[in-house]
C-alpha cells in the first residue's frame, strides 16, 4: 500500500491512511510513503541554500512539528533525525558544494521523516508498525545518484521486512548503493519503490493510494466529465505514461507487469471507490478508446537535411545527438529529407544549438501533444479518422499526427492554446 506525498501531507490525511491499513490490516499489508507534500522541494532548497553558505532546516523541523501535534504525537520524536539533517546541512554550508551525491542525503530525509510519523501514527492508533528505511532493508541500486536504478533483488528485501514488528513502513523514494551511500529513484519515484517491494515480497496486489479516484479517461482539470477507468491493461498505463500521464511513475509498471502483480490505484479521500485496477489480461467490456491524454511544455524541432549524407545515416545522426541529451522523443514524423520531433521544451534550446550540424533546424515552441489511447483494431480501421475528423471540423491544425507504433494510439501535437479545447473535444466525442 503506497501512500503519496498528498495522502501523508498532514495530520487529517494520516489519519485517513491509518483506517484504510486498518482496513486492510488481515492482508499483511507493507506499506510505503512517500515525504509529507512539499518536503522533497523543501530539501532541495535545503541543499541548494546551503551550498551557498545559508544552511536552514527549521522550516522543514516545524512542518513535521505540527504534523506531529496535529497527530497528538510526542513533537519530540523525530528530534534525533531532524539534528541529523541539520549536521548535514551545516556540512554542506561547510563543503560549499551539494553534488548529486549530497542532495540525495539531504532528500532522503523527506522519506525518512515520513516514514516514522507514519508508524508511529498507525501505532499509537491500534496499528502496530515499524519505520523501516528501504536503504537498510535492501533496496540496492546502482550509483546513479538522483536517478539510481535498482539491481537484483534475490530475496533481501523479503527477508528484512519479514522480521520487522507489525506493518512496515517503508521510505519510498530510497535505496543505498553498494558501497552503503543512500539513492533516491528519482523524483515521483516512491511508486516505483512500492513496485519494487511488491515484486520482492511477491505481494497479491500492489495498490497506489493517491488523492484522486484512480486513472481518469481524461485530465479532470482539463476535463471536468472526466471520470475514473475502472479496469485497464499495463499496456493502456504504458501508453498513458508515454503521453506524460503523472498517475503512475513509467518505471512503477515494469516490475508489476512482469510478475503479473495487480496494480489498484485508489484514492485515500473516498477509501470505499474501487479506483482503477491494471491487469495484464482484462477481459472484455472497455471501450475501444480508454482515454485521452496529453502533455504540454512540447516543442517540435524540424530538421531539414543538408543531403550531404544518406537518409539513414541522417536519422542516426538527428537520434545520436537526441540520445546524447538524454532526451526523449515522440510522437516523431520522418520525411524524405526531413525529420519533426516533438520533445520537451526544456531540451529545445540544447536541441537547436547540437542539431545544426545536421541540417536546418526549425523550431515551433508552445506546443503540446495529445494522445488518444485505445484498441489497435479500432484505431488501425478507421478510429484514426473519427479522431482527425473532429479536429478538422473545429479547425485545429495538427502536426506529428499518426497511429503509434503499435496501432494503439493516435497522437499528434496542436499549438498550446487550443488543448484545452482539443481535449475536451475528443473526450465529449469519445466519451
Ligand atoms: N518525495 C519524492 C518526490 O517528491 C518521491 C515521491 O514523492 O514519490 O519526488
Ligand atoms: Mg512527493
Amino acid at each position: 500500500m503506497k501512500f503519496g506525498g498528498t495522502s501523508v501531507g498532514g495530520a487529517a490525511a494520516i489519519r485517513q491512511v491509518v483506517e484504510v491499513v486498518r482496513g486492510q490490516q488481515s492482508l499483511r499489508p507493507v506499506v510505503v510513503v512517500s515525504a509529507h507534500a512539499g518536503v522533497t522541494d523543501a530539501l532541495m532548497v535545503v541543499a541548494h541554500e546551503a551550498a551557498e553558505g545559508k544552511a536552514d532546516v527549521e522550516a522543514v523541523a516545524l512542518r513535521h512539528r505540527q504534523i506531529l501535534r496535529g497527530l497528538q504525537l510526542d513533537e519530540r520524536l523525530l528530534d534525533a533525525e531532524l539534528d541529523e539533517l541539520r549536521d548535514l546541512a551545516r556540512g554542506v554550508r561547510l563543503v560549499g558544494e551539494a553534488t548529486p551525491k549530497v542532495i540525495d542525503a539531504v532528500l532522503s530525509y523527506g522519506e525518512r521523516l515520513s516514514a516514522r510519523v507514519v508508524a508511529a501514527a498507525l501505532t499509537a492508533n491500534g496499528v502496530p508498525a515499524t519505520a523501516v528505511d528501504a536503504f537498510a532493508a535492501g533496496m540496492l541500486t546502482d550509483s546513479s545518484f538522483g536517478r539510481a536504478r535498482p539491481l537484483p533483488d534475490v530475496g533481501r528485501m523479503q527477508q528484512y521486512l519479514s522480521t520487522v514488528t507489525g506493518v512496515p513502513v517503508v521510505t519510498g523514494f530510497l535505496g543505498a548503493d553498494k558501497a552503503g551511500n543512500i539513492t533516491t529513484l528519482g523524483r515521483n519515484g516512491s511508486d516505483y519503490s512500492a513496485a519494487l517491494i511488491g515484486v520482492a515480497i511477491e505481494a497479491e496486489e500492489i495498490q497506489i493510494w493517491k488523492d484522486v479516484d484512480g486513472v481518469h479517461t481524461a485530465d479532470p482539470r482539463l476535463v471536468p466529465e472526466a471520470r475514473p477507468i475502472p479496469m485497464m491493461g499495463f499496456e493502456d498505463l504504458a501508453n498513458l505514461a508515454s503521453f506524460g500521464s503523472k498517475v503512475l511513475h513509467p518505471a512503477a509498471m515494469v516490475p508489476a507487469m512482469q510478475h503479473g502483480i495487480r496494480l489498484r490505484v485508489r484514492n485515500t479521500l473516498s477509501p470505499d471507490a474501487a479506483g482503477t485496477t491494471i491487469e495484464a489480461s482484462v477481459n472484455g467490456g472497455r471501450p475501444a478508446i480508454r482515454a485521452i491524454a496529453h502533455r504540454t511544455a512540447v516543442a517540435l524541432v524540424s530538421v531539414r537535411s543538408h543531403r550531404m549524407l544518406p537518409h539513414h545515416a541522417f536519422l542516426a545522426n538527428v537520434f545520436t545527438k537526441l540520445h546524447e541529451m538524454e532526451c526523449d522523443v515522440g510522437p516523431v514524423a520522418v520525411g524524405e529529407a526531413a525529420v519533426t520531433v516533438a520533445i520537451d521544451d526544456a531540451f529545445a534550446e540544447r536541441a537547436v544549438a547540437s542539431l545544426a550540424s545536421e541540417g536546418d533546424v526549425q523550431v515551433a515552441s508552445e506546443r503540446a501533444v495529445v494522445g488518444v489511447i485505445g484498441d489497435a483494431s479500432v484505431l488501425e480501421n478507421g478510429g484514426i479518422a473519427d479522431v482527425l475528423a473532429e479536429l478538422t471540423k473545429a479547425g485545429v491544425s495538427v502536426r506529428c499526427a499518426g497511429l503509434g507504433a503499435l496501432g494503439s494510439t493516435v497522437a499528434f501535437a496542436v499549438h498550446a492554446d487550443r488543448l484545452t479545447e482539443t481535449v475536451r473535444l475528443l473526450h465529449s466525442r469519445f466519451f
